[in-house]
C-alpha cells in the first residue's frame, strides 16, 4: 500500500521536521506547500508575489491557488509510492479537493501532531531559518548565542511571520479555519493522533507506528488476505 500521509497540526507542532524525517525514513517525497510558496517568493513569480503578502499578513493563501500547486505535484511519478503532506490541507474545501485529487489511490493517511498553544508560541519565537539554505532550526537545537548556520555557515534568520503578533494570528487562522478539518477525518479508520510535545525522537517514532497501524485500517480485506 502506498504511504499517503497528511501531517497535520497547528504552526510551530514540528510538522514540517516529522514530514522531513518520515519523508526520508521512508523514500517518499515531502510536499510542503508553505515551502512551495516561499520558493515562488524568493524566485518573484507572478504567484509569489500575489502570495507573498498575504503570508506576510499570517493568512491563508486562496484555496485554489493552493489546491492548484498540490494537484499538479501529485500527479508527478515519484509520489507513486506515497507522499508526505505538509500544511496541506488547511480547510475543508482543500480537503475535499484533496479526496478528489486522490481518488483511485490508497487510503489517505492522517497524522495529527498536537501541541497546547503556550508551547507552540515559544517553540514558534525561538525558530529560526537560515537564509542560505533554508534550513530550520527550533530553539531546543541552538544556542540563543549562534547566528551562523551549522550546515552551511549562511545568516540565521527569523522567519517574517514568526514575529509573535503574527503568530498570533496565524494560531487564530488555524483554530477558525483548521479545526474544522479535525471534524472532517477524525471519523476515518486511518486518523491519528499523536503527542507532540515529547522530544523529537520519540514524536518521529510514534508517529512510524502511528502511519503503520493507520496502513494497516487502510488495507481492504483482500489486500489482506493476499
Ligand atoms: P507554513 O510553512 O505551512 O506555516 O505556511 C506558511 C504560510 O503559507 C501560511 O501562513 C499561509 O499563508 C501559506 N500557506 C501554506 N500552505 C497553505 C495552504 N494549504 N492553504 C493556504 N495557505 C497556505
Amino acid at each position: 500500500m502506498a504511504l499517503n500521509v497528511i501531517m497535520m497540526g497547528p504552526p510551530g507542532a514540528g510538522k514540517g521536521t516529522q514530514a522531513e524525517r518520515f519523508a526520508g525514513a521512508h523514500g517518499v517525497p515531502k510536499i510542503s506547500t508553505g515551502d512551495m510558496l516561499r520558493e515562488a517568493v524568493r524566485a518573484g513569480t507572478e504567484l509569489g508575489t500575489r502570495a507573498g503578502a498575504i503570508m506576510g499578513a499570517g493568512k491563508l493563501v486562496s484555496d485554489d491557488i493552493v489546491i492548484g500547486i498540490v494537484r499538479e505535484r501529485l500527479t508527478r511519478a515519484d509520489t507513486l509510492p506515497g507522499f508526505v503532506l505538509d500544511g496541506f490541507p488547511r480547510t475543508v474545501a482543500q480537503a475535499r479537493a484533496l479526496d478528489r485529487i486522490i481518488e483511485g489511490r490508497d487510503s489517505l493517511i492522517v497524522v495529527k501532531i498536537a501541541v497546547s498553544e503556550a508551547e507552540l508560541v515559544r517553540r514558534l519565537q525561538a525558530r529560526r531559518v537560515c537564509g542560505q539554505c533554508a534550513a530550520t532550526f527550533g530553539g531546543a537545537e541552538l544556542a540563543a548565542t549562534v547566528t551562523a548556520c551549522p550546515c552551511c555557515g549562511g545568516p540565521l534568520l527569523q522567519r517574517a511571520d514568526d514575529d509573535e503578533s503574527v503568530i498570533r494570528a496565524r494560531l487564530e487562522v488555524y483554530d477558525r479555519e483548521t479545526r474544522p478539518l479535525m471534524e472532517y477525518y477524525k471519523a476515518r479508520p486511518t486518523f491519528r493522533q499523536v503527542d507532540g510535545a515529547q522530544a523529537l525522537d520519540r514524536v518521529q517514532a510514534a508517529v512510524a507506528a502511528a502511519v503503520e497501524s493507520a496502513a494497516a485500517a487502510g488495507r481492504t480485506p483482500v489486500e489482506q488476505g493476499s
